[in-house]
């Protein structure tokens, strides 16, 4: 099976939630959302320390979510720096995740205190961190994107 996300066109890609591929598991599907904060090389990417305070803290969410927790296979950052990956089980469309998703960029937006799992036992490069720049970039997501999402934030430009 292709990647979907590496056959789309980089240079008409919007901000949003995408489908990136599905794939099956034995009988099961599982969906993998290309969650792009940020338009590829139009706008920096985020910063290392922010993304990966993202990683943390989204997977965290996700993983508590009543609803979501048992669906949330995978959260990670693309190499890119301009989104995130999150598989999740089943075969599902950008809106079914919307609120998971939404969910999970507000409880950034709202973290206060530790950042979860940052000692050296817990993660392998736990002083790279940056809670602030994390807020900054989600509250931004949030409001420009999120809140008003439209058809070409869900499905792959042609
Ligand atoms: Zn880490």
């Amino acid at each position: 099976m292709k990647v979907a996300s590496f056959t789309i066109d980089h240079d008409k890609l919007l901000r949003g939630i995408y489908v990136s591929r599905k794939d099956k598991v034995g009988s099961e599907v599982v969906t993998t959302f290309d969650v792009r904060f940020k338009r590829p090389n139009i706008e920096p990417c985020m910063d290392i320390a922010a993304i990966h305070t993202l990683e943390h803290l989204m997977a965290v969410y996700l993983r508590e979510d009543e609803k979501w927790a048992d669906k949330i296979i995978y959260v990670g950052p693309m190499g890119c720096r301009t989104g995130m990956y999150i598989i999740f089980k089943g075969d599902l469309s950008p809106k079914d995740v919307l609120e998971p998703i939404a969910n999970s960029v507000k409880y950034v937006i709202d973290f206060e205190g530790k950042i979860p799992a940052t000692t050296s036992k817990e993660c392998g490069n736990y002083l790279d961190h940056n809670l602030n720049f994390a807020k900054w970039e989600c509250k931004k997501f949030y409001d420009e994107v999120l809140t008003n999402i439209k058809d070409e934030n869900m499905i792959y430009p042609n």
